[in-house]
């Protein structure tokens, strides 16, 4: 045996036999070495909901495979299907349901039609941050309460990435008071979508390939988008100067989901190693996101001006925050519960938040 697969299988199959008991066979030679037979090959079809090797978020998730191979020596390969190439971007969901697809990776608020409790877990306007999201869910109960709403759907969800701070948006015309937004056409789904609608715009939903075109053409007055990074690929600097900070979505949730019996026949050691690995890549997706959107802030045009929204549209859109809320909870008892959970979080955080990060950004100018 090669010394490199020997160290390899060692540094991992000691803890796995100690836990599983029985996923690895071993067998002592006569020098005290012990040979350990790898475990069983395991192939599993991953479709995503981008467009193949898509920066951050596709490349994310090819080295989630990558690192899943590595880290089982083999044991584990997951193959990534771009969009479209085994079922459509958006039916990810019902394939992987289904068992059509072993699992998938995707935007959690594209659910929220599914149960509107789904778009509380993909992060909400004016809410928790990326690194408050995935605290909530790891400390705070929202896991346990993501992970029993899914089970309806035979599916298990994890943290697959997120987004850190998304910009407001792209606008022709500068905004000035709250009425400026009367009328006014933006491509922005989710919560966001359902506040902005409350305070006069008119949402609508395009396919990311018609956007730039629509915004070039007026079709769409303003658009909404990630942040500088991926915004200066759409080249949306070429069709509005206006690029507005962000508050509809401070730390959108990615998923990696299973369909929940093919989880759950995985042994201990492939579970191991899938948690660990989204959980590596989770962490370095809020990296490059940090690090791609700072760089690429410096490099934007000289006719893109940066502005904030007015306090009136802010004073405004937290009012309707809370009346799409309150609505929400109304018709399901699912999204009142998710937010609860979600609220009790909040407040748990925020006195601490505001006495450390908060003040130490207010410190530090
Ligand atoms: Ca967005």
């Amino acid at each position: 045996m090669k010394r490199r697969d020997f160290l390899g299988v060692t540094a991992l199959g000691v803890t796995s036999l100690a836990m599983s008991g029985c996923h690895r066979a071993e067998e002592k030679h006569k020098d005290g070495s012990i040979k350990i037979q790898k475990a069983k090959k395991v192939t599993l079809k991953l479709a995503t909901s981008w467009p193949a090797h898509f920066p951050i978020m596709g490349t994310g998730v090819d080295n989630f495979a990558k690192r899943c191979f590595e880290l089982s020596d083999g044991s584990l390969e997951i193959k990534v299907y771009p969009k479209n190439i085994l079922v459509p971007a958006l039916q990810v969901f019902d394939a992987t349901s289904a068992a059509q697809i072993d699992a998938f990776h995707s935007g959690v608020y594209y659910w929220k039609g599914k149960n509107p409790a789904f778009s509380i877990f993909g992060g909400m306007p004016l809410g928790l941050t990326s690194e408050e999201m995935i605290t909530w869910m790891k400390f705070g109960g929202g896991y346990a309460l993501w992970r029993e709403m899914y089970a309806k759907f035979n599916l298990y969800p994890l943290i697959g990435g997120t987004t850190g701070p998304q910009m407001g948006g792209w606008f022709k015309k500068e905004i000035n008071t709250l009425s400026d937004l009367k009328g006014l056409k933006m491509r922005i789904p989710g919560l966001g979508g359902e506040v902005m609608k409350k305070l006069g715009v008119n949402p609508v939903l395009l396919p990311a390939g018609e956007i730039y075109t629509s915004l070039e053409r007026g079709t769409i007055d303003a658009t909404e988008w990630v942040g500088p990074a991926l915004d200066s690929m759409m080249g949306f600097s070429k069709a509005a100067d206006y690029y507005y900070t962000g508050w509809h979505e401070p730390g959108s949730i990615l998923e990696i989901t299973f369909n929940k019996a093919r989880w759950e026949k995985l042994s201990s050691q492939h579970q191991a190693i899938i948690t660990t690995a989204t959980e590596e890549m989770t962490g370095t997706m809020l990296q490059e996101f940090r690090y791609k959107n700072a760089k690429a802030l410096q490099e934007l045009p000289k006719n893109v001006k940066i502005k904030t929204f007015p306090k009136e549209m802010m004073d405004a859109a937290k009012i309707a925050l809370q009346e799409v809320l309150t609505q929400e909870s109304k018709k399901s008892p699912d999204f009142k519960r998710a937010l609860k959970s979600y609220q009790n979080f909040y407040n748990l955080n925020k006195p601490f938040d505001d006495i450390s990060t908060k003040n130490f950004l207010e410190i530090r100018g």
